[in-house]
């Protein structure tokens, strides 16, 4: 429960906090952010053998998912692409 309510809180706070200055990398279109609690029906995996994931409303998604990981505290999956700097 306490993962949905985390969610949901950073659903709301990506709307208006900006990502930390401190973040740098890159995302490496794993995809693990985008199958948090449910995979999100947008998401698309390649299958020329890839596998790396594509969002097919990339240009369209919402601040939650443009801003991932917004911060340190925030960022839960492990590899990803993006890191913070001390
Ligand atoms: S977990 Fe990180 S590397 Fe993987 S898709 Fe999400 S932002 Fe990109």
């Amino acid at each position: 429960m306490k993962t949905l309510s985390g969610k949901i809180k950073r659903a709301a706070t990506s709307l208006i906090m900006p990502v930390d200055e401190k973040r740098a990398g890159e995302c490496k279109r794993c995809g693990s952010c985008c199958m948090f609690l449910y995979k999100c029906p947008f998401l698309k995996f390649d299958d020329s053998g890839s596998n790396m994931s594509l969002c097919t409303i990339h240009n369209l998604r919402p601040p939650q998912c443009r801003k991932y990981p917004r911060s340190k505290y925030e960022k839960a999956h492990e590899p990803c692409g993006y890191y913070f700097l001390e």
